[in-house]
């Protein structure tokens, strides 16, 4: 326990760090254990609307793939070697019986191989397992979009009350979505304060942090977050001669845990990153009115932050980046994008032409989940910082 404020910040961090990289999913079956014919149901990258799960009693479980904990043995056989690794490592993770405790997987339109993705999964486990598709829609300047959504919606509100077996109200969504605007509230409070004090929250710590929320209750994760910007400003961190950038390109899959130590001990001080990004998808709290499931779709229309696998004709992604880089006082752009993801690398030529118009600086490392050796990565990061910080 910490005297000062009562709040065990290391125990936080290490158990954050511990459920961040488990996919045995200890913490999901224990939830299970303790609420008898509850059901967990999975989610792949990058935006799910989790309230609905959380309205249908259900634990929405976030699955970034399965990093370095698993070997890819049977996935490949699938799935054609230009495929990015989440998708074969969500294959695995089934494949392998460790999806055991889910009862259900949903997945949405954010990629050729993410879509197929989900036809897999029906085509192999759709006997034991609930597996649903949502159609996001594309053209969000479009007036039917928003009326396309809430049908959508809709419909998995049906599918999830025929598989938790009771009814959905709109005070039971109302109520999810309060809990998920506290808990994107924590999370940007964090973000906020990272990027104001960055030597006080690596981003190492931040990212597990995030990601053990994957697999807990959120009312739970939001005490965590708060707990942990209460404790923060005690802690003894010195500042670092670092550079600060802008991580972008992690959305869906994510990189090793050592890759992002790396970034930070090779002289980077992130102040803003897309890691994880569907736990912080709207740009302002979702409303709670008389009609929840049309608040949900109105907000994922109108008012998500821009990401890759986003299309919106109404304002260009790449102006979305420059604002992230001056709102974060950014010093470069460090573009993490993982191996054959297509939207990634389709918006990063886009993404490159306005950087190189605003004179922003930019790297770019390509990663996979099981990368196990950083040399190269150290080394062209190093190199980058230090032709920033002796120009
Ligand atoms: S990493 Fe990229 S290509 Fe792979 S599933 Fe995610 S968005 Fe699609």
């Amino acid at each position: 326990m910490n005297p000062d404020n009562g709040i065990d910040l290391a125990g936080i961090l290490g158990q954050a760090a511990t459920m961040a990289q488990d996919v045995t999913f200890q913490s999901v079956r224990g939830w299970k254990a303790q609420h008898e014919n509850a059901k967990a149901i999975g989610y792949f990258p990058v935006y799910t609307p989790v309230e609905l799960i959380h309205a249908a009693g259900a634990l929405p479980v976030g699955l970034n793939g399965a990093g370095d904990q698993l070997d890819i043995q049977h996935a490949d056989a699938r799935f054609g070697s230009f495929i990015c690794s989440i998708v074969k490592t969500t294959m695995e993770l089934a494949l392998t019986g460790h999806l055991e405790p889910l009862d259900g997987m949903l997945f949405h339109s954010i990629c050729d191989s993410a879509r197929n993705l989900c036809f897999v999964y029906k085509r192999h486990f759709a006997e034991n397992l609930y597996v649903d598709f949502l159609h996001l829609p594309h053209n969000p300047s479009s007036v039917a979009s928003q009326e396309f959504l809430v049908s959508e919606y809709r419909r998995l509100k049906k599918n999830l009350e025929n598989l938790t077996n009771r009814t959905v109200t709109d005070q039971d969504i109302r109520l999810a979505i309060k809990v998920y605007n506290e808990n994107r509230r924590a999370l940007s409070d964090l973000y906020r304060y990272r990027q104001e004090e960055p030597h006080m929250l690596p981003t190492a710590e931040l990212y597990v942090l995030q990601r053990a929320g994957n697999f807990m209750p959120v009312e739970e994760h939001t005490q965590w977050l708060k707990a942990v910007r209460q404790a923060l400003p005690n802690r003894p961190m010195k500042r670092r001669d670092s550079i600060r950038v802008v991580v972008e390109g992690s959305f869906c899959e994510q990189p090793p845990i050592g890759f992002i130590k790396i970034l930070e001990g090779a002289g980077c001080y992130v102040v803003d990153d897309d890691f994880l990004l569907g736990k912080r998808w709207f740009t302002e709290d979702v409303p709670i009115g008389d009609d929840p499931i049309h608040d949900l779709a109105e907000s994922y229309v109108q008012r998500s932050v821009y990401s890759s696998v986003r299309h919106d004709w109404r304002k260009p992604r790449f102006l979305g980046l420059v604002e992230k880089v001056k709102a974060g006082k950014a010093d470069a752009v460090v573009f993490c994008l993982a191996k054959f993801c297509e939207p990634a690398f389709f918006d990063y030529v886009l993404f490159k032409r306005e950087l190189e118009k605003e004179g922003i600086p930019h790297l770019l490392i390509e990663f996979e989940e099981k990368m196990f050796t950083f040399d190269r990565a150290r080394t062209e990061i190093e190199t980058f910082v230090e032709s920033l910080l002796f120009e």
